[in-house]
């Protein structure tokens, strides 16, 4: 066991140099992948609150960001230092355990008045917080109000306070974090075991001296664990969010990886698509051999027509790089996939399963228009009672309910060695092609730039990455099959394309 652990510690780097949970480190619960932190919470039973940085703490604490935001970080911690310096000498320190914007407007008069006045009293700073006169609800407004310079505020350093904290781990959301535990410890609010005075020791040194890579973190988990065990009243948070939505408008971001890049030209033409098919036809007359029903060659052929005229479609403008591309691109796949299949098992009873199951389909749908449904206009009722019909009485023909081969595509694809094509390019297409929250948000929404709008989204119809060539490669491998069972055909599309 022991041996076991520690393989599983060994774990590679991933692509992006992410540090997270792969697949492996998941829990496999029911039909759900749950990671470590879900399956720790579950432990507590709802006995913690999930409080957020971004949308309820931040706010607390804009007066410390807006600091940070106006001179450089040594200056701003020099700052938050004699604040807390402040709080030290105070005779009565241990009320000015919260310097959130709430906890500061829930002193009394006089001692918010005090420090209040006191935060302001750098020049620097009291022209950063003049920001604050934006927000008619901040806590505390009446007495921020009276200490500030009449001065006009600065919105784009507000933007850039706020853009700088608004994910929880980087330098200056921590900076802030900080400020804010360290009141708590200096107030007496918050005791640590004895064992833990080294830590609070570095934690006081922050971020000179001592290993901050282990202190940060500390700071940070003590800084979320003050909402975690009661609810914080989040009439500022709100109030913030919906005043800074109201006020200031939405800002285009410059597109960086998500647009296609203009000169990744599709390597695919219409004029390959055409040749190919016209030599395919070619190859139809030498190896059609009889005119009874062979299932193996009509499926063979009819799926690489199939796919080639889906592949046409996706050349037309701006189709590689739409929702329907994807939807071209994962038809693409399940035909590959059941071809292979259909090779590998190569029985006459199975390519003629395949064929009655779509005869069957073409049944029930014949029938439904023939009893109450009246057909949509893209249904040609004649085209589909011949199909129903075409290779056998349809009173013989059984209506497969279920999927043709009785497996879903992923089984297919494990029994056909193409489980890694299946994972390559199923899932993602499938929900375009389910219309899924994942594809809806990728092609049809962007991320505002203003950071007072925390991250949401605007419609905007985005340009997707070119399916093309992920689909050409596809019908590459269709075609490299039906050379397999009908040799000789030699023409490919990419290869074609290359020279
Ligand atoms: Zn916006």
């Amino acid at each position: 066991m022991a041996k076991r652990k520690k393989k599983n510690r060994k774990r590679k780097t991933s692509k992006s140099g992410r540090n997270r949970t792969p697949i492996s480190g998941h829990k496999h619960i029911g039909g759900q992948l749950r990671p470590p932190f879900a399956t720790a919470m579950d432990a507590m039973d709802g006995k913690i609150q999930l409080s957020s940085w971004m949308n309820d703490r931040l706010p607390e604490m804009l007066w410390a960001a807006l600091i940070i935001a106006s001179v450089d970080r040594d200056h701003a911690l020099g700052q938050f230092r004699r604040i807390l310096n402040f709080i030290k000498e105070h005779e009565q320190k241990e009320l000015f355990h919260d310097l959130t914007h709430t906890g500061i407007s829930e002193l009394d008069k006089t001692l918010r008045t005090e420090l209040i006045r006191f935060i302001v009293e750098p020049p620097e700073a009291s022209l950063a917080l003049c920001a604050l006169r934006l927000f008619d609800d901040l806590p505390g407004r009446e007495e921020w109000d009276q200490e500030l310079p009449l001065l006009k505020p600065n919105v784009d350093l507000l933007m850039d306070a706020v853009g700088n904290t608004l994910w929880h781990q980087t330098q200056e959301a921590t900076d802030c974090r900080w400020v804010r535990v360290m009141a708590k410890i200096i107030s007496g609010k918050m005791l640590f075991p004895k064992k833990m005075k080294e830590i609070v020791n570095e934690c006081f040194k922050y971020p000179n001296e001592g290993d901050q890579n282990s202190v940060q973190p500390i700071i940070r988990a003590a800084e979320m664990a003050f909402d975690a065990s009661k609810p914080p009243d989040l009439t500022w948070p709100k109030a913030f969010w919906e005043a800074a939505w109201a006020n200031t408008p939405c800002i285009v971001l410059q597109q960086r990886h998500s647009q296609p890049s203009i000169d990744k030209t599709v390597t695919v033409t219409r004029q390959a698509i055409s040749e190919l098919c016209d030599r395919l036809e070619e190859h139809w007359v030498q190896t059609h051999l009889t005119t009874a029903i062979d299932p193996k060659h009509d499926a063979i052929f009819g799926m690489a027509f199939y796919c080639l005229r889906i592949l046409d479609e996706m050349i037309g403008i701006g189709i590689g790089t739409s929702i329907l591309g994807r939807l071209g691109l994962r038809t693409i796949l399940e035909v590959r996939i059941n071809l292979k299949y259909l090779l590998i098992k190569d029985s006459d009873t199975l390519w003629k399963k395949w064929r009655e199951y779509g005869a069957g389909q073409a049944k029930l749908n014949a029938l439904k228009f023939d009893d109450s449904i009246d057909p949509p206009k893209h249904i040609d009722v004649e085209s589909i009672e011949h199909i129903a019909g075409e290779d056998m009485w349809e009173e013989y023909l059984t209506v497969n309910l279920a999927s043709w081969s009785d497996l879903d595509l992923r089984r297919l694809s494990e029994r056909s060695g193409l489980k890694d094509t299946y994972d390559k390019h199923y899932s993602w297409t499938s929900g375009y092609s389910h219309g899924m929250w994942g594809p809806i948000r990728e092609s049809c929404y962007q991320t505002c730039g203003n950071p007072l709008h925390r991250l949401h989204r605007y419609p905007e119809r985005r340009i997707l990455q070119d399916t093309v060539d992920d689909a050409a490669m596809l019908v590459d491998e269709i075609i490299q099959h039906l050379d397999e069972a009908y040799p000789t055909f030699e023409w490919h599309l990419l290869a074609k394309a290359n020279t």
